[in-house]
Order: structure tokens, then sequence, then C-alpha cells
């Protein structure tokens, strides 16, 4: 296939396919991204959800604690307590059932007693001797408000723990303030919740700082740190500022992060307490994993898929595109020059004729070529043949092209039309191919041969096939010439050589088939009016009814010798009609029979004739052998010869179209024939130009005729006055149109020998 048009197919599979793979892997990924997003939606949902719920539980906790003081703190001011001791006791008893890690009282002077758990209670502690934390909570409850503190380190218990703090009212009046410390780790057992996100979740309380309050069990929760920004998880500069912000904001927050390669969801969001965050973190693959899962292979699949897809299409595009040059390689190049081949030549020659009817195509051959292999070596012929390419590579221009169509044989495409021009350019090519450098060593001298034909819109425009029908006409005129030829193919001729060459092919079959009929034309005796005889003259009845004139074929068959062939032929066909005839009781008459020069000197030629009329018992007084003018003038003494053979079987002869050629009175008497014909051509000019000189020459040849004792026939006798004036001249006898043109056999035996009296 053309490599253009290949290509052009090609890239529009390519296209389709990129297309197609496009499409899927916008489907493909939209897919994944879609069900991600769907995914991503639910994880948030289902964190927020959950951090909702974990709030919910702190707070409730909290709120438990809460009521647990304001119980406490209404039962002592019911009890109206002011002796220490009393309290203490009280204290003691209470926190020993609900587990707080201190309990605390605090008068309005700012005294308090502090029962921790295990240890020693003490009295008269002042406020301002505490931890600030346990300061401010209080204080806030002395405001009448429910507090609760940040973490600190307790003073007696050493551990981190946080302080709640109720007022204790009496008639709406603060009158002391109740508080109590625990361990943060109370709010663990809220917060561990293992079925949190299906156990795949993590949560952690911290505080606004970030500081972890409790910490949940988790793989990334197991770095030994305090705040939440010293996780190594937290590089993200751009999470920890927004998660700074959203800590400042009081806000939520929830964002993706990857840790160790896996990806990771994080909720942040405000419990509503002391500045309390919970925050959750979510491992994605573990909470969604098979979603996930069939989503990565999916993805996966469909890279691979799309590469594969890509990787086929652009190895099979490679490999097509390589299969095909190198079969157009093979297909369409010759591979010894490098030239194109015929093949090609031939679509390129019938597309460019098509395009445009006006070209040259021509065909340059090695004459002999089989030599130059032989004196130049195998080899060293192969560089001849590639020099040759390169030559007319170089002579060609813009849209033409050649190619060795077989060993020696070479074609072109020319775009020239003009005959000097290309005359010039094809003579140029020859003489460069002729100038091998590879061929001075041997002293040969390459002779070439060039046929050509132009399709020319102004002259004759012709087809490819014909042009290359043609070409090879051409080529063959150019190789007779034995020299560098450069030979033009000529339509005029070329019709006259394809009818010669049909005439040629089918003369041998004519002839037993019969087609060569005898016309006969009369011959009218001018002194009596009355026929004197006729003159047998071939036509060609071509099977499809057609009839060709002697002067198509008879140069030809003389040049081919068949009529040699074809004048026995009419000799005995002629036999035939006067046996017939006297067979039939027809009156006989003397019948001319044209004989060329290759049957009277043919091998046999007078045997043959007299065997002729021994089969036939025809008297020959009864043949007329015409023989041409021409024949006379060439070789008078083997002329003679045949002369004196033929007078000896009895037959007369004459000589036919005598004026035509080069006629010489001289021969007429050298040579013993017993009638002259004058050609019907001196008659023509006679009577044509009616000129005194043409008048009296053709008067003085039929006087000079009668004095050598000739008969004489005048041919071409048309009308009243050509028959006048020829009677006048003492002429003998007439031939011509004016009596009768030949007319078949059975015609004119209708016309002339059925009733002969009246025939004129
Ligand atoms: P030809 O032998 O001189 O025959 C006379 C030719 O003149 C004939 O042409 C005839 O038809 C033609 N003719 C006769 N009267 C007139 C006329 O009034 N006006 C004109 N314009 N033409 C006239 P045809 O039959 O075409 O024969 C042409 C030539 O072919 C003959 O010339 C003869 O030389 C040759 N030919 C014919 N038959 C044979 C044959 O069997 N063998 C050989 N070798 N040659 C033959
Ligand atoms: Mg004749
Ligand atoms: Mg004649």
């Amino acid at each position: 296939m053309d490599e253009k048009l290949l290509r052009k197919r090609l890239n529009r599979v390519l296209i389709f396919a990129i297309v197609i793979s496009f499409i899927m892997v916008v489907i493909g990924f939209s897919f994944i991204n879609i069900t991600s997003n769907t995914l991503e939606a639910s994880t948030q949902e289902s964190m927020e959800a959950e951090t909702d719920e974990y709030i919910k539980r702190l707070n409730k906790q909290i709120h438990s604690d809460y009521q647990l003081l304001n119980t406490l703190a209404s039962m002592i001011s019911d009890s109206k307590i002011d002796e220490a001791s009393n309290f203490e006791t009280i204290l003691e008893n209470v926190n020993e059932k609900i587990d707080f890690l201190s309990m605390i009282y605090f008068d309005l002077n700012r005294q308090g007693i502090i029962v921790t758990l295990d240890q020693e209670v003490l009295t008269d502690v002042s406020l301002d001797s505490l931890n600030e934390q346990i300061q401010t909570t209080v204080e806030a409850s002395f405001a009448g408000k429910e507090d609760i503190s940040n973490l600190f380190v307790g003073d007696f218990t050493k551990e981190k723990v946080f302080l709640y703090s109720v007022p204790i009212l009496e008639e709406g009046k603060v009158t002391g303030v109740l508080a109590a410390t625990d361990h943060v780790e109370i709010f663990a057992d809220v917060l561990s919740g293992e079925g949190l996100l299906n156990g795949t979740g993590r949560i952690n309380l911290i505080d606004s700082k970030g500081n972890f309050l409790v910490r949940s069990n988790n793989p990334i929760n197991k770095e030994d740190v305090d705040s939440i920004f010293d996780s190594s998880y937290e590089g993200n500069e751009e999470h920890i500022k927004e998660y700074r912000k959203a800590l400042k904001n009081n806000e939520k927050l929830y964002f993706s992060f990857a840790y160790q390669s896996k990806p990771y969801r994080m909720h942040l969001a405000p419990v509503g307490i002391n500045g309390w965050y919970l925050c959750m973190v979510n491992s994605v693959q573990a909470s969604n994993s098979l979603v996930y899962s069939i989503v990565e292979i999916l993805a996966v699949i469909l890279v691979i898929v799309v590469g594969l897809v890509g990787f086929i299409l652009i190895y099979g595009y490679r490999l097509i595109r390589k299969n095909n040059k190198e079969l157009y390689d093979l297909a369409y190049y010759d591979q010894l020059t490098g030239a194109f081949n015929f093949i090609y030549f031939q679509k390129k020659a019938q597309a460019a004729l098509k395009e445009d009817p006006n070209g040259c195509i021509a065909t340059i051959n090695v004459s002999q070529f089989k030599f130059i292999n032989e004196i130049f070596g195998r080899e060293k012929a192969d560089q001849f043949l590639v020099y040759m390419a390169k030559m007319m590579g170089q002579a060609l221009k813009k849209k033409e092209f050649f190619c060795r169509e077989s060993a020696d044989f070479f074609y072109l495409y020319l775009k020239d039309t003009d005959y000097k021009i290309l005359n010039q350019r094809l003579k140029d090519i020859l003489e460069s191919i002729t100038n091998f450098p590879g061929a001075s060593s041997q002293s040969y001298r390459v002779l070439l041969s060039c046929g050509a034909v132009v399709s020319d819109e102004n002259r004759t425009v012709f087809s490819y096939d014909q042009m290359m029908t043609h070409v090879m006409f051409a080529l063959a005129k150019a190789r007779e010439k034995h020299q560098n030829t450069v030979w033009f193919f000529d339509a005029k001729l070329h019709e006259i050589e394809v009818l010669n060459s049909t005439i040629e092919g089918n003369m041998h079959q004519a002839l037993e088939n019969k087609e060569f009929k005898v016309y006969l034309q009369p011959k009218i005796d001018l002194k009596t009016h009355r026929l004197a005889g006729a003159e047998a003259l071939v036509r060609w009845v071509r099977p499809d009814g057609s009839i060709l004139p002697p002067a198509a074929f008879i140069s030809l068959f003389e040049d081919n010798g068949f009529c040699a062939k074809l004048d026995l032929y009419m000799f005995e066909a002629v036999c035939q009609c006067l046996t017939f005839w006297k067979e039939k009781g027809i009156k006989e008459i003397p019948i001319s029979v044209n004989q060329s020069k290759v049957a009277v000197y043919g091998e046999h030629y007078i045997e043959t004739i007299q065997g002729l009329l021994e089969k036939y018992q025809v008297p020959s007084s009864l043949i007329t052998i015409e023989i041409l003018e021409s024949m006379a003038m060439s070789d008078t003494a083997d002329f003679n010869k045949i002369l004196d053979a033929l007078h000896k079987i009895g037959f007369k002869v004459s000589m036919d179209d005598f004026g035509s050629g080069y006629s010489s009175l001289n021969v007429l008497g050298k040579i013993d024939i017993d009638e002259m014909k004058i050609d019907k051509d001196f008659l023509k000019e006679v009577s044509e130009k009616k000129d005194s000189k043409s008048v009296m020459i053709m008067e003085e040849m039929i006087q000079l005729s009668k004095k050598l004792n000739l008969k004489t026939v005048v041919e071409g006798v048309e009308t009243k006055e050509n028959e006048e004036m020829i009677r006048q001249f003492g002429c003998d006898y007439a031939q011509g149109y004016y009596y009768s043109k030949p007319i078949p056999v059975d015609e004119f035996v209708q016309k002339y020998l059925r009733k002969p009296e009246e025939i004129l």
C-alpha cells in the first residue's frame, strides 16, 4: 500500500483507538473518582457522626460529674457544715464512694480542706498556695459558675489531673466552693471505643494548644509526644497551619494525610469544654478496605489496560509501517537500481495521464545486453544498469519518473510534449549513458535504442495502454537503425503498419478460405466496339463482407513474397473459370492475368502454369500474361528468357502500366511482348492537361507500338472523349470505367457473355 495512504489509515485507526482509550480512561477515572468521593464523603460523615457521639459522651460524663458535685454541694450546704472535722469525714466518705482523686472545699476566706484518696486530709490550705489552674477554676465557682480546669500536675498526687468546681449556694448566695480533681484517664474509658469506625479509627482528646489530654491506642499515637504538633505524621505545614487556625478559632477541621505511605483522615471537633477538642484519626484503607481495594485494583487494571493498549497500538503501528515499507519496497522498487519497478511505473503513469493527458512515455533499451553481460562481466553489467538508472534519474524534471521494467528495459515518463525538446533530452540521456566510465576499459561502445510516444491534446491523445503499445513500435523502429536512436511513434505510419500486419497475419488463411476472388473488367475492341477480352483483377472479400482492393495488399505481398502464391492462385482461378465457361457453353474470351515479379521469377513458375493449363485443359491462347513495365526495365536478359518460355507455351504477354515509371522506349525494341497497356495515369494526364505535347507523346507511343507490331490497350477510359481520342490515335483496345468497373465473374457472364451480340 502507498506509504502515505497507509500512514493516513493507520493514523485514523490510532486516533480512533486513542479516543476510545481516552474515553475509557475518563469513564474509568470518573468512576474511580466518584467512588472515591463517595467513600470520602461517607468517611467524613461517619467520622463526624462518631466524633459528635464521643463529644456527647464526654459532655455526659462531665455533666454527671458536675451533677455529683452539685448534689454534694447542696448536701454540704444543707448540713450547715461549720466544723472542719465534720466536713472532713463527709468528704472522706463521699470520695471513697465516688472515686474522685481529691475533693476540696473552700470557704469564703479561700481557706480549704483537701481530702485525697489514701492520703492525709489537709486543712487550712490557702487557695493562693495552690496551682494556678485550681485558683482560676475555684474563683470561677466563687463567681457562681460550674467550671472545669485544664490539666495540671497535682501537688499531692504528682499526676496529671484536672479539677471540677461548683459553687456551694445557700439561699442563692455563694458560701463556698466544692471542687474535685480526677485523672484525665477517666475520659479514656469514655473515649476508648474499640468499635470506633468499626475498629479502624482512634480518637484523642487534646487541648486548645494541641497537647494530648487523652490518647487512644493508635499506631500513630505510639510516638511518645505531648503535642499533636510533635507527631511525625504532622509534617505537612499546610495541615499544621490549618490545625492551629482551627484550634484558635474553635472550629471543626477535616483533612487527609499520609503516614508511612498509608492514607489517613483526620477530623477535629471542639468539645465545648475548656477549649478541648476531639481529634479523630481514621485509617482510610482499613475502614473501607474492600471498596478501596476494588477501586485501587480497578485503577491499576485500568492503567495497565490503557498502557497495554497504548503499547500494542504503538508497537503494532510501527510494525505495520515497517512491514509495509519492506513490502512497499519489494512491491514498488527495483532491488538492483533502486528505481521504481514496472508495477509502480504503471500506477504512476496511469494516474499522471488521468490528471493531465499531455505527456511522453519513452523506453530505453540496450542493444545486445547479453553481450554486455559477457564483455563486462555480470558485476560490471549490474553497475552499468545502476549507472543507467542514475543518469535517467538525473535527467528528470518535476513530476517525471522512470522505472526499470526488466533486465535492460527502462521506461520514462516525461512531461514535455514538444518533439524537439524531447528528442534533445532523450538523446542527452542516451549520450550520458554511453559515457559509462566502466566501459572505457573495454573500449566497447554501448548501443542504445529509444522509442517514445507523445500524448498531446493539440495533436493526438493516447491512453496509457495505447502509449505502452505504441512505444514498443517506436522502439522496434529505433532498433532498426543500429545506432543510438530516438524514434517517435507516428500514428499514420503505424496505422499502415497495423493494417499490413493484419493483412500479413491473415493472408494464408484467406487463401485457404478462398477469400481472394476474381473480378473481371472488360477489354473493348475499339474497331468493332465489341468485347475483346477481360482482365482478371483480384479482390479480397473478407468474412465480414468487406472488400479489400489490390492496392491495399499487392505491394505488401510483393514484398513478403506471398504474391507468388496469390498470382498462381489467380491464374488457376482464371483457368477454372474458362473451363467452367467451356463446360457451360459460355463463350470463352481471352483473359489477362496480372503476374508479379515474385511470381514470374519464382521457382518452377513456367512448369507450374503449364501444369495448370494442362490440368484445366485451357488453351494458352485464351490467357494473356500481364507483366509490369518495371520488370522489363530492370533486367532485360532475364526478362526475355521468361518471355521466351511464355511464348513457347503460347501465351500472349502484355506490358502493363506502360508510361507509369521510367519507361524507356529503347527497351521496347529489345523485348518480345505482344501487347502494350498504357497506364491509366497517362491518359488521365493527357485528358486533364490537354496540351499538345502530351497528346503528341501518347499518339506517338501508340504509333510506335503499332510499328513494333504490338497491340495497344489504353487503361482508364472513363469518358466518350477518352475513347474518341485513343481511337483516333489508332489504339486497338480500351479498358475503363466508361465500359465497366471490374465486376465479379457471375456478374460479368450475365452482363457480357450471355448475349454477346448486344453488348454495346
Ligand atoms: P492494373 O493491372 O493496371 O489494373 C487496372 C486497374 O485500373 C484496376 O485497379 C482497375 O480497377 C483500374 N481501372 C480500370 N478502369 C479504370 C478507370 O476508368 N478509372 C480508374 N481510376 N481506374 C480504373 P485494381 O483492380 O484496383 O488493380 C490495381 C492493380 O493491382 C492492378 O493494376 C494490378 O497491377 C494489381 N493487381 C490486380 N490484381 C492482381 C493480381 O491478381 N496479381 C497481381 N500481381 N497484381 C494484381
Ligand atoms: Mg493489369
Ligand atoms: Mg495497368
